[in-house]
């Protein structure tokens, strides 16, 4: 074995060669070669032959995308640090390159050395939305890797996946080896250290995955069956290894490291050019469509100063002129106004653009609007969701009409000429006269406007269509039909014209697909395969995706997708995600569910926790971080006591 492995090492050496000599033919016939050629400022380069453990970190998307991706950097920093660990970058290549590069027989490769993905020890995915799902196994194809977990033998990489659609890994599990659910800071580790231990050892690959599924947060999906019942719903899993654990619980890190500062400065355009900080993980406010803010809990904060000299850092080893305060509601971090501030005297007279994307209504200040008026732009976002109150009730986001008027006033009134407003349509019980309110509220902000800055004020629509996600209080509800988001949008577009106003809408054939995969089973796995072969990838383009190519692929498997979309799920069903565990339990999700049909609200847990079901799994780890570190609150008791969280 060990052999033949250095035997594979040296033809590896040739085939790199061979890439670099056919990359010097191709890319000049190519699109923005520079999404291929690696070499930017601040990548990392290491001698390959003096590394044990390769990893190729890979979104499943073009180079212009995948760039901005936070997460893929914080593990390439991490990865990075180590001297026995080389992390590199690869993308999906776009469709030019990628027949340029199946003509002259180049396999998907790394960045960074130009070896052949299947050159490498551990490949991890980034999948934080579904529709990347037949990209990745484009990629697999491309890299000559066998697209099934089952092929692969002890010579092939490791297959891991991590983002937040891996919360529902059952549409990728006979693709993927390992996924790494929650958070990948430290688990990532754990993964490179066993499977160094592994292929010291020897051992079969079934042993590597049986170690790795030991792992707090790796879920093994060969390591289970799943059963159906005779309705064709989800039945239940059953473990095929006595030891894997059954549920896989979420992985988090107790207080968020120290941010990446030596971002990787692209040659060409990517959709950020900026340093992006997170300042925040997880949100107290409980959307109920919210999937990010169930599955991102407890919410842990950086200290301010952490934030001033990471931006610092960052500003000087990269040149950025913008940073990004990212979190998934930035204007409620506890200390956002310190911050800005901070940010705006440290940084004064170096042209630095702060972006706070993610600002709540109600948490947007006169006083934060103030602050950030040096980083002034075109335009400011807020996303009410739903434009009535007794929708923004039903899914809790209950902020009233008038604020959101005063708000808009007061944005106006600091010289901005336009404000985004998102909304969704399809939210649970939502009637045609919810969707008139949204071109009427619509009009309403404008007015406002007009009554600041005149004929300059601009409201700009952008309405999504509501698919439900697993492991929401959601989760339950049917999607609607293409049929009624066309109505709807018909409405918006009749209802949305004029001076000042513009309306941005979603084709309903791109929320089905995100809605097929969402809450799939393991049988979607088969769709997605038999969509891939049938021609699918890069959906999340307009341009490429085929919607008639998903509904052949379903019919060739013989599902129904409306099963997956419109059905309303009995309150009693189980899911085929129930083996992963986010630790918020499935009993307050079907209370705030009820809740959700009563119009009855809840206040930010931050004010009174709901024993939401974070604590009694984590309370070891509360325990041991104390103080502001969480916003949940603290354990005193030796037993937690779940009455005194528990609401009316
Ligand atoms: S434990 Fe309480 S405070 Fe913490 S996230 Fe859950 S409901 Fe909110």
């Amino acid at each position: 074995m060990i052999c033949f492995l250095s035997v594979e090492r040296d033809l590896q050496v040739i085939a790199f060669e061979i890439i670099e000599a056919q990359l010097e033919r191709i890319l000049p016939t190519v699109q923005k070669p520079g999404r291929y050629a690696g070499g930017e400022l601040n990548q990392v380069v290491k001698d390959w032959r003096a590394i044990s453990t390769h990893v190729a970190l890979v979104f499943p998307d073009i180079y212009d995308i995948g760039m901005s991706n936070l997460g893929l950097a914080v593990l390439y920093d991490l990865l990075n640090e180590r001297p026995d660990v080389w992390a590199e970058r690869a993308y999906s290549p776009w469709a030019d390159m990628e027949a340029a590069m199946r003509a002259a027989g180049v396999p998907l490769y790394s960045l960074e050395s130009k070896h052949a993905l299947a050159d490498f020890d551990i490949i991890g995915f980034s999948l934080p939305y579904e529709t990347l799902y037949t990209n990745a196994l484009n990629a697999l194809d491309l890299a000559g890797i066998p697209l099934f977990s089952a092929e692969r033998n002890e010579l092939h990489p490791l297959i891991i996946a991590g983002g937040h659609t891996t919360y529902n890994p059952e549409p990728m599990a006979a693709f993927i080896d390992a996924f790494v659910i929650g958070e990948g800071e430290e688990v990532i580790q754990e993964i490179v250290n066993t499977q160094q231990t592994w292929k010291a050892s020897g051992a079969s690959r079934h042993e590597l995955l049986r170690r790795l599924s030991r792992i707090w947060g790796v879920y093994v999906p060969s390591l289970y069956n799943a059963h159906y019942a005779e309705d064709d719903t989800f039945s239940h899993i059953e473990k095929l290894d006595p030891d894997a654990p059954l549920p896989v619980t979420k992985r988090i890190v107790a207080r968020m490291p120290p941010p990446p500062t030596r971002f990787i400065v692209p040659y060409i355009e990517t959709i950020h050019q900026r340093v992006p900080v997170e300042i925040m993980r997880g949100c107290t406010r409980g959307c109920r469509f919210c999937q990010a803010g169930m599955i991102t809990r407890p919410v842990r904060e950086r200290p301010v100063q952490e934030i001033v000299d990471a931006i610092e850092h960052a500003l000087d080893s990269t040149g950025f002129e913008e940073v990004g305060l990212l979190s998934l509601s930035s204007s409620d971090y506890t200390h956002i106004l310190e911050l800005v501030n901070a940010v705006s005297a440290h940084f004064a007279g170096r042209h630095l653009s702060v972006a706070l994307p993610s600002l709540r209504i109600e948490s947007v200040s006169v006083d934060l609007m103030d602050a950030l008026k040096d980083a002034r732009r075109s335009g400011f976002t807020l996303a009410p969701e739903a434009a009535t109150e007794r929708m923004r009730e039903i899914i809790n986001k209950p902020v009233s009409t008038r604020q959101l008027l005063e708000t808009a006033h007061e944005i106006y009134s600091r010289g901005y000429q336009t404000i985004k407003l998102y909304f969704m349509i399809g939210h649970p019980s939502e009637t045609i006269e919810d969707v008139q309110a949204i071109a009427d509220l619509c009009k309403a902000v404008l007015a406002e406007g007009r009554k600041v800055i005149g004929k300059r004020a601009q409201v700009t629509a952008g309405v999504s269509n509501f698919v439900p996600k697993p492991h929401t209080p959601f989760q339950w509800v049917p999607c609607d039909t293409t049929e009624q988001i066309l109505a709807k949008q018909a409405l918006l577009k009749q209802a949305l014209r004029g001076p000042g106003l513009k309306l941005n809408w979603t084709p309903p054939e791109d929320t089905m697909l995100e809605a097929w995969l969402s809450r799939g089973d393991r049988r979607m796995g088969e769709v997605i395969y038999q969509a891939w072969r049938l021609g699918a990838k890069f959906d999340a383009w307009n341009e490429h995706y085929r919607y008639d190519i998903w509904l052949a692929a379903f019919r060739t498997v013989g599902l129904d997708p409306n099963f997956y979309t419109h059905r309303e799920r009995p309150i009693d069903e189980t899911f085929p995600w129930e083996h992963i565990s986010t630790t918020v339990r499935k009993k307050f999700l079907t209370e705030d569910y009820l809740w959700s049909l009563l119009g009855k609200t809840r206040i930010d847990c931050r004010e009174r926790c709901f024993a939401c079901g974070i604590l009694p799994t984590f309370i070891e780890l509360r325990r041991q971080n104390p103080g502001e570190v969480w916003q949940c609150p603290e354990v005193k008791t030796e037993r937690i006591q779940i009455s005194n969280f528990v609401g009316d």
